[in-house]
């Protein structure tokens, strides 16, 4: 609910140099002056917006007295310039658990609720600070793990998205002017578009839909992450590649066949791509209960791989166990790259391998030799070289995506029925779904359960 006053610490709970504490809505600076006493002698009302003020922070003992418990910063931002668009005082204490959370107590007695996960953002949103796609490039940030994660989302908190969505939505309102002009005064010549015009209009509407929907392709490889199994024989190399992926030594290294019992996983940059990596146990027939237990999580990830990397060892002839896996997964329509590990070894590929996979990559994961090769083509399979992200409106989940998607399919119905040659009227609705598909994409028009959920992902104090 608007209206009332939350608070929160805005810092995550532990041990630290400092703690921050967030204080917003209408009675925030009220609020705030009952737990935070200025050291230069001024009410903290009539404090300089946006300046740091120095003084003593108070908190009631279970007498009901107020002491003072700390010494501290508060800044105070006053409606609509704050990051909520509402008056928000910014508390920051030492970072003790016990002192943070007396604190936040304090900011409770004194009038605030605690904030729900993700209620600052939401406030921020409902305010028109940030739109919605911005909002979720802003959980991106918190949640980024790579530098092109980073970027992107950056760029997304910048309101790439919605820029592109408002032109496209700017574009449809005015086509939809035209046509009710059209139908309102049908014997006037007001129109400024032609029925040929209009159609040309939604084709360009078409295009950009197009390719706005198509950024989610790299969007999902860069923020989603593609979802990668490492398959093979035991002792091809395939924890030297995770480990040479990873970057470090997350996967236990063995000569000793079927060690690797579980399915480890871990996100990774790849380049720009970032892999979910699901290291398997050797796919491969065991009569050891708890290997057997790793080899069906890996048939598992398996199934649900949008990448495939199959590791064979160069540095001998294809077994029969390797023609196996080669046979098995000619049957699967995700991308499948055939590593062709231990060039240290042996620097022929056979023939064997150019017949069944289309790609191929020769690598030394002991060395590191090749990995750039690696890289390259898996960027190349899953990411728009054209894309940049730290530039371009890029749609960074399924949701974005969807919304770009039905926006599309709209306009395509409305070409359709344009034509063949039907009243141009007949168009209408399906513009406005689009325009509705657009407004819920950019968050201008979106349901309240839409907002729930994607603010239910934030954390408390964000
Ligand atoms: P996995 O059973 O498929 O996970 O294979 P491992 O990663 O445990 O590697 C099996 C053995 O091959 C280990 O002794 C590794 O050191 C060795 N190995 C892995 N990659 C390479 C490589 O590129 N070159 C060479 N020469 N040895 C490698």
């Amino acid at each position: 609910m608007l209206g009332d006053t939350i608070a929160a610490v805005s810092t995550p709970r532990g041990k630290g140099g400092v703690a921050l504490l967030r204080v917003s809505g209408p009675d925030a600076v009220k609020i705030a002056s009952r737990v935070f006493r200025p050291r230069n002698g001024k009410p903290l009302c009539d404090a300089v917006p946006r300046t740091a003020v120095y003084g003593e922070i108070l908190a009631p003992e279970p007498s009901g007295e107020w002491l003072s418990v700390d010494d501290g910063i508060a800044t105070v931002f006053l409606a609509p310039a704050s990051f909520t668009g509402e008056d928000t005082v910014e508390l920051c204490c030492h970072g003790g658990i016990l002192l943070t959370e007396t604190v936040l107590t304090a900011l409770l007695t004194a009038g605030a609720r605690p904030a729900e996960a993700g209620e600052f953002t939401r406030r921020a949103f409902l305010n028109g600070k940030l739109g919605l796609s911005s909002a979720e490039a802003l959980g991106n940030i918190l949640e980024a793990g790579t530098r092109e994660q980073l970027a992107l989302a950056h760029t997304g908190l910048r309101g790439k998205v919605e820029a592109r969505c408002g032109e496209i939505y700017d574009r449809l309102r005015n086509i939809l002017a035209s046509i009710y002009v059209k139908i309102d005064y049908p014997d006037e010549d007001l129109a400024d578009m032609s029925r040929e015009e209009i159609v040309a209009a939604f084709e360009v509407c078409e295009a950009e839909l197009l390719s706005l929907a198509n950024t989610y392709r790299t969007g999902h490889a860069i923020a989603e992450g593609i979802s990668t199994v490492i398959c093979g024989r035991p002792n091809v190399g395939k924890s030297s590649l995770y480990n040479r992926i990873v970057g470090r030594n997350a996967a236990i290294v063995t000569a000793v066949e079927g060690t690797t019992r579980d399915v480890l996983t871990e996100s990774a940059a790849l380049g720009r791509v970032t892999l979910r990596l699901f290291d398997t146990a050797g796919l491969h027939e065991t009569d050891d209960p708890v290997e057997r237990i790793g080899i069906e999580r890996a048939n598992e990830a398996l199934e649900r791989a949008e990448l495939i990397l199959a590791v064979f060892d160069v540095g001998q002839a294809p077994t029969e166990e390797d023609r196996r896996l080669a046979e098995a997964l000619s049957k699967r329509d995700c991308a499948i790259v055939a590593v062709l590990n231990k060039s240290d070894l042996c620097g022929a590929e056979d023939e064997f391998y150019r017949k069944h996979f289309k790609h191929r990559v020769m690598l030394s994961a002991a060395t590191g030799e090749g990995m750039e090769g690696l890289t390259a083509l898996v960027e190349q399979l899953f990411t728009d070289g054209k894309l940049d992200s730290r530039r371009d409106a890029v749609l960074t989940n399924a949701r974005q995506h969807a919304s770009a998607l039905s926006a599309l399919e709209a306009i395509r119905r409305a070409l359709e029925v344009l034509r063949m040659g039907y009243p141009i009227d007949l168009s209408c609705t399906d513009a406005e779904y689009a325009m509705e598909a657009l407004g819920e994409l950019d968050g201008r028009a979106v349901s309240e359960d839409i907002v729930a959920q994607i603010f239910s992902h934030f954390c408390v104090g964000k």
